[in-house]
């Protein structure tokens, strides 16, 4: 019933769009090499690919000549009318704003493409973590138009940004099925995506270790996170604890010093972070375990036994 409609939709609206569509398929038809489309494939709801048909606006051998994939203006493979249809957008990707949480940057982005969308599920299904977070980055850095500085964006950027993107890629919602706490049933909750939202502290975050001594903590960078994924395979939970802290430390003020962690050698961090008294310690790992994450509060109704639960979603993972 519901495709009956869809094509009953789409029907109805190439015959209202068919006063501009049948010119253009005249126009293009008389110019150029004589095509009318090409087809593209797309990502849809739940991530199934469709066919997308598109008016050729440029020469079909283009991918292959000159500046191949990347457009630009003046580009002779484009063909008469489609410097039109390019001119007044008919045949662009849909583009969207954001705002990068940690540097407040106003960017615009498209939706990604199945060839993205392809290796994100390569790197999904490798469960690797240092993959994933390569293919999100990189997926970024392809779907957002203006220059950003990809290496600066702090963990909770990539989170955000991507869950943006995504949310205009593969549907608005996220389902994911959520455990009761009375009777351990699974529920399927929708989640709008758009209402995610990250908060993050006006003032730089510090950590008083006594009267001459302060540390200021900064938010790690994906970066260093990846770097810290790729080198080491800690052994216990405070090696790890004690990797995610140095990723943080970013400057320990004296009386008359500022000393700057990044000129320290991981040795000597490591050697300062064990000199440190248990409460200090237990403020750093408090940090830590606060970083601005994806968050999302979550209330639903078990559909095994009508208990009303509250859960916390937080991380890109648990959007996923
Ligand atoms: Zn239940």
């Amino acid at each position: 019933m519901e495709r009956l409609l869809d094509i009953f939709f789409s029907g109805m609206a190439l015959f209202f769009l068919s006063p501009l569509l049948i010119p253009i398929v005249i126009i293009l038809k008389c110019t150029g090499e004589g095509e009318l489309f090409f087809m593209q494939e797309r990502m849809g709801r739940h991530g199934m690919l469709f066919k997308l048909f598109k008016f050729a606006t440029m020469l079909k051998d283009s991918p292959n000549l000159g500046t191949g994939t990347v457009t630009i203006r003046g580009d002779t493979r484009v063909l008469p009318v489609g410097k039109f249809l390019r001119k007044t957008k008919i045949n662009e990707l849909p583009r969207y704003e954001l705002t990068i949480p940690s540097s407040k940057q106003q960017v615009s982005f498209r939706p990604f493409l199945v060839k993205e969308q392809k290796t994100l599920l390569i790197a999904l299904e490798s469960q690797d973590e240092s993959q994933i977070l390569r293919a999100v980055v990189d997926t970024i850095g392809s779907c957002v138009y203006e220059p950003i500085k990809l290496e600066t964006l702090a963990t909770f950027d990539v989170e955000y940004v991507f869950t943006m993107i995504r949310s205009k890629s593969v549907g608005e919602n996220a389902n994911v099925n959520l455990k009761c706490t009375e009777c351990e049933e699974f529920t399927e909750v929708v989640i709008p995506l758009e209402d995610i939202r990250i908060e993050i502290p006006e003032e730089t975050p510090t950590v008083k270790l006594n009267d001459n001594y302060t540390i200021q903590l900064k938010y790690p960078q994906y970066k260093a996170l990846q770097k810290e994924l790729n080198s080491s395979d800690p052994d216990t939970m405070t090696d790890a604890m004690i990797d995610m802290i140095i990723l943080c430390l970013d400057k320990l003020r004296t009386e008359d010093e500022l000393i700057n962690f990044a000129n320290e050698t991981k040795e000597n961090t490591i050697t300062f972070i064990e000199s440190l008294n248990t409460q200090q310690f237990e403020d750093l790992i408090k940090f830590v375990q606060s970083l601005p994450k994806l968050k999302h509060d979550v209330l639903f109704k078990c559909d095994h036994c009508d208990k009303d639960n509250k859960v916390l979603l937080q991380g890109l993972q648990d959007f996923f």
